[in-house]
């Protein structure tokens, strides 16, 4: 084994190889941008080499770089990760020339897989099924649309050095084909460099299924197992699963076998993965074979039990295959989720800024975390935006999507937009659960993912409000507590406003659309409940709030939410989804004197400046009711209606907590 590796790779990556090389006593060696003199995959290796500026032009794709870095080191290996140098035939091959391995593939093999048509011709040969149709030299675009003509409509154009669902066209019928070929030949001219195009019958409900395989250069192969990466966004996998749903022994086993025939007529070493196209009837067809570690492999390492990078530093330095494929037994069910920093509500552009609050679910035998970053990192605009990837396992399919939406409403985040809300309405939505899913997915399902059911939205909005009213009598209630004042009634919390009935008028938005709801709290007998009017509907609503978690009862219908509160956001985690809203206060930033709208609630930390009203007044809309003094302004909170004071909970000179209750009051009855 060796002694010293380098790893020429960055975030989450580059932190999973040197776990696994610190377990196996191998050194690490890490190498750094000035983006990422701080990030973890640097603290965490025992040495680390400044390779460059941030842009990865000039620092993680220089392989001479990564290559002096090793020497000067003496790391024997270079485990390249996935991306950046990982499928670069020419850094594979300066490796072997200063007798350096690289954990990976022989450079034959990345070559031959360089090019979706000569990877096509070799798969024909090694009777490897493929999605019928044309990869031939002759790139007239009569020969190509001969070949569309005669396969049926419709078919697929693509350039054949694309990658990353870059450089594909779909042609729906011949009258859209010579249009459809000159902007395919385009596009790949300006994206690639090169315009050879193929054209394959275009599936129109196909799943993506792959199966890892791994070979040593002792003439072992085995294949572990597949990966359903269907649900896809510009194709791209945004959730995958294995094993696959809906699969058999059988399929799986001719599956598994032809990706063995893959990898071994390119002559095969170490970790790779054999992507295919399975149809509805069961057919599938070869796609592609990437010959590196793939982002997803952590759900095979879930349901397999192997450590996919021990065995790729065993296989580098020589050794034979760990298992065998009698050894190897699937077990359980595990997803993948990519946490990315990206606004799904606006065609995933991604989003950039630094983590102000980072809060992971706990991690054990069911739920794994691998990331790059810790709280307080920056999300660069330099790099792919992947904070982490939320892997889960359960025995079972049906177990493994619980933990999966669980530990998604656990995950705490603020300071960068995420996709969270976006994975965690996919992996509820219907037709997930119930395994109607083709590589279609998100398009299909773009209604439930975004929620823009009207009638939904208002069966949550009481629930938000609750919370709120809840919260806010929660802080109320716990400063009033830690008053320093030994007669204050409310250390007695029996006690507290125990006949005082009292209302809120909240404003809360959603997608900018703003509602107005009216919390009114009530008795019967010793129980609290609160009447919740929205517009003409009226709710009876009663909640228990313990910490994130809210169980609500609501008109007799009890269920359960985990709130996650961003100041004034607020993300309800439900069984059916994510919704949220904003809780719209009234401006404060505005001075006395000017008509500006109060609310009851302090809206920031600060000091209570003079309170204008005692217990028992009465009072008109937009009235003075106290004067607050925070960041050296004073704010003037008034009356949002006419109404009824009933408690002041501060008096001048007291801090006051932002969200804390102020007064209680109650609106005058029309
Ligand atoms: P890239 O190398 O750019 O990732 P692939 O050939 O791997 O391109 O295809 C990417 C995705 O495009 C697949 O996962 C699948 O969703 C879709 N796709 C590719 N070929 C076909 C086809 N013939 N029919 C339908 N969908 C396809």
């Amino acid at each position: 084994m060796f002694n010293k590796i380098l790893i020429a790779n960055r975030g989450e990556i580059a932190c999973r190889i040197i776990k696994t090389a610190k377990k196996m006593g191998v050194l690490t060696v890490a190498v750094y941008s000035d983006a990422d003199k701080d990030a973890l995959h640097v603290h965490m290796a025992d040495e680390a080499i400044y390779i460059g500026p941030s842009p990865s032009r000039e620092s993680y794709l220089l392989g001479d770089k990564v290559i002096a870095a090793a020497i000067k080191t003496g790391a024997q290996a270079i485990h390249p990760g996935y991306g950046f140098l990982s499928e670069n035939a020419d850094f594979c091959r300066t490796c072997a020339a200063k007798n350096i391995t690289f954990i990976g593939p022989p450079v034959g093999a990345i070559e031959a897989m360089g090019s979706k048509s000569a990877a096509k011709n070799i798969m024909e040969k090694a009777n490897v099924p493929l999605v019928p149709g044309y990869h031939g030299e002759d790139q007239s675009s009569a020969v190509i649309k001969k070949a569309a003509d005669d396969m049926g409509y419709p078919v697929l154009l693509k350039a054949t050095a694309g990658g990353g669902g870059k450089g594909m066209r779909q042609v729906w019928n011949e009258q859209e084909f010579e249009e459809g070929f000159a902007a395919a030949k385009r596009e790949a001219l300006s994206s690639f460099g090169d315009d050879t195009m193929l054209v394959e019958k275009y599936l129109t409900q196909p799943r993506h299924v792959e199966i890892q395989v791994f070979c040593d250069n002792h003439q072992n192969a085995v294949y572990l197992f597949e990966r359903d990466c269907s649900v896809q966004r510009r194709h791209q996998k945004v959730i995958e699963e294995a094993p696959a749903f809906k699969m058999s022994e059988e399929l799986r086993a001719k599956m598994g076998e032809s990706a063995i025939k893959s990898a071994q007529a390119i002559g095969y070493q170490g970790a790779g993965t054999v992507e295919f196209l399975l149809d509805v009837d069961g057919s599938f067809y070869f796609m592609e074979m990437n010959t590196r570690l793939q982002v997803e492999h952590p759900v095979t390492e879930m349901i397999s039990g192997q450590d996919l990078v021990e065995w790729q530093l065993r296989v580098a330095a020589g050794e034979v295959l760990p298992k065998t494929q009698q050894q190897l037994v699937l077990n359980g069910h595990a997803f993948e989720a990519r946490i990315y920093a990206e606004d799904a509500n606006n065609d995933f552009l991604p989003a950039t800024g630094k983590l102000s609050l980072l809060q992971t679910p706990v991690e054990s035998e069911h739920v794994r975390i691998d990331t790059g970053v810790r709280q307080g990192d920056e999300v660069s605009v330099y790099y792919d935006p992947m904070i982490a990837k939320l892997i889960v396992w359960d025995e079972n399919r049906e177990k493994a999507l619980k933990r999966l939406s669980k530990a998604l409403s656990e995950y705490r985040i603020n300071g960068v937009t995420t996709n969270i809300d976006f994975l965690y309405n996919l992996a509820t939505s219907k037709p997930f659960v119930e395994e109607d899913i083709d590589t279609g997915f998100i398009e299909k399902n773009n209604d439930l993912i975004f929620h823009d059911n009207a009638q939904e939205l208002l069966n949550e909005l009481p629930i938000a409000a609750l919370y709120l009213v809840l919260s806010i009598e929660k802080k109320a209630l716990q400063s009033a507590l830690h008053s320093n004042d030994p007669y204050s009634p409310w250390h007695n919390a029996n006690a507290w406003r125990l006949n005082e009935p009292h209302s809120h008028v909240l404003v809360l938005a959603h997608n900018d659309v703003e509602y107005t709801v009216e919390v009114e709290q009530k008795r019967q007998g010793n129980d609290a409940y609160y009447l919740v009017k929205i517009n003409s509907e009226q709710f009876d609503c009663q909640g228990t709030l313990d910490d994130d978690n809210l169980v609500v009862n609501i008109n007799g219908h009890r269920s359960l939410a985990t709130i996650n509160c961003n100041e004034n956001n607020i993300s309800l985690y439900r069984a059916n989804g994510v919704f949220n809203f904003t809780h719209i206060l009234p401006d404060f930033g505005q001075h006395e004197g000017d008509d500006s709208h109060g609310g009851l609630t302090a809206p920031m930390n600060g000091t209570m400046v003079s309170v204008l009203v005692e217990a028992g007044d009465t009072v008109s809309k937009d009235q003075p009711l106290v004067i607050m003094e925070a960041m050296k302004m004073e704010h003037t909170i008034k009356a949002p209606s006419d109404g009824t004071i009933n408690e002041v909970f501060f008096q001048a000179g007291d801090m006051v907590d932002g969200g804390a209750e102020l007064l209680a009051f109650s609106t005058s009855e029309e």
